[in-house]
């Protein structure tokens, strides 16, 4: 009954809005200049935008070979090298076994199994337009002629002698624009944010497009494509970018910078394949950095202890803790801590934990300890590829703590020597100095220090 409804409502609809006074028009397929005659009960179907036609129509009028497995609702067209798979209800096709995205899936109506137009004619090497008004599909396969046959002799929609745009797609690490040939585009880079343009001269958005892909025409005409799931790349944007003369604009918008190929066919294909090693030129500068936090000593191991009894193991994992919860807020930064709470790990151990995350920074948390009179900041490192992760962490420690800027040091600490990375160990004050103890355990002071311990990070990390 459902079905029923719908279909009642989608007739009453084409009833409401018909083209150009004919009700609900048949769908025209022409090929290569030539009307199909289509067999009797067969149709081709508007279904969401989405022209369909009947496999039947494929095998008879095409000339394609098409096989339909019943068990698994598999559809198989060839012709010569191309092999396309489909099924019934699935969005996703295989030409010659690679997997592509389709925007339509085929569908079984009434015991006929539909596919969709578009796709089967571009995979097979066709030009495929579409006229809204007359609700006809042109099919073109002479695509050396420049595409000079579309759109066919006799008034229809696009009576430009611009080129058609006829479809966008992202998939794998390629975008692919589909015209009616003879294009010449161009493609630039451009930063902050990172993009690659494609500039398409003396083109529009075809009627097919418009029935087939997002575009709001209300606006501006304009559509978007997310792209998911390919690292690097956010989404497409495509655009009527210039009346004067009409240019299309397509827009890969990058999460970093990237270098790419363009390619363009006779057939009309204009392709853009990402250069995915680009990171050797252009180094992808948002891939997450990983730093880790290293709070001193633990449990049994109380490491240096205050002039009023208070312990460096506890001061060390707050710290360690207040510096994680501000990394977390990084978009860039991966954080990891040698422990969260009162337990004890090895030196070896606490440099395995960042030997393993290949980690990108390795920062260690300690309170001194020495002459009552003693006081102040102190940074160390061992290695000389730490020098200046110790130096900018240390600016920005000294101006936080307030208390006396003891310098930046080389030291022979295991944590900091038998890591593979940048590593530094922090002596933020003096447990035995009674003044630095109050500020050690003083929240405030706390805050403070974390935060421009975590300035220095950002900075040494380019963020
Ligand atoms: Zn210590």
């Amino acid at each position: 009954m459902k079905k029923l409804k719908v279909l009642v409502a989608l007739l009453c609809f084409m009833w409401i809005f018909p083209g150009l006074g004919q009700a609900a028009a048949d769908i025209k397929i022409v090929l290569d200049g030539s009307q199909l005659s289509l067999p009797s009960g067969v149709k081709a179907e508007n279904i969401n935008s989405k022209v369909m036609i009947p496999i039947r129509v494929v095998s008879e009028k095409l000339g394609y070979s098409v096989g339909w497995e019943q068990k698994t609702k598999t559809v198989t067209i060839k012709q010569d090298q191309t092999v396309i798979k489909m099924v019934a209800g699935k969005k996703t096709a295989t030409v010659n076994g690679s997997t592509v995205n389709l925007d339509a899936a085929p569908i079984i109506k009434n015991g006929t199994t539909l596919v969709p137009i578009r796709f089967v004619g571009e995979t097979m090497g066709l030009q495929v337009s579409w006229n809204n008004q007359t609700k006809t599909v042109y099919l073109n396969s002479n695509s050396g002629s420049g595409g000079s046959e579309i759109p066919p002799a006799g008034g229809n929609g696009n009576d430009s002698n611009l080129i058609q745009v006829n479809g966008i797609s992202f998939t794998d690490s390629k975008l692919m624009i589909a015209t009616s040939g003879g294009a010449a585009p161009t493609a630039f880079k451009m930063s902050a944010p990172d993009r690659i343009v494609v500039d398409i001269p003396n083109a529009e958005f075809s009627s097919l497009f418009a029935d087939t892909q997002a575009l709001d025409i209300t606006k501006s005409i304009a559509g978007q494509i997310v792209v998911d799931g390919y690292e690097g790349v956010e989404k497409v944007r495509y655009a009527l970018f210039s009346n004067d003369p009409s240019t299309v604009r397509v827009v890969i918008d990058l999460s970093y910078a990237m270098n790419y190929k363009m390619t363009s066919s006779n057939a009309g294909l204009i392709t853009v394949t990402l250069d995915t090693d680009s990171g050797t030129t252009t180094p992808p500068t948002t891939k997450k950095k990983t730093v880790v936090i290293d709070a001193g000593h633990g449990d049994q191991d109380p490491g240096a202890i205050g002039v009023t009894g208070k312990y460096e193991k506890n001061f060390t994992l707050t710290m360690a803790l207040k510096i994680e919860q501000l990394l977390k807020k990084e978009p860039g930064i991966n954080v990891i801590t040698t422990r969260d709470d009162d337990t004890f790990l090895t030196l070896s151990e606490r440099v395995k934990v960042a030997n393993n995350a290949k980690a990108d920074v390795f920062l260690s948390i300690h309170a001194n300890a020495g002459p009552a009179s003693a006081t102040g900041s102190e940074t160390y490192y061992n290695r000389s590829n730490s020098k200046s992760l110790a130096n900018t962490v240390h600016k920005y420690m000294v101006q936080a703590a307030g208390l006396r800027d003891r310098g930046v040091k080389t030291g022979n600490f295991a944590v900091i020597r038998d890591t593979t990375m940048p590593a530094i160990l922090l002596e933020v004050g003096f447990l035995s100095n009674k003044n630095d103890e109050a500020a050690l355990f003083n929240t405030t002071f706390q805050n403070r220090v974390a935060e421009g311990v975590v300035k220095g990070i950002k900075e040494y990390l380019g963020m």
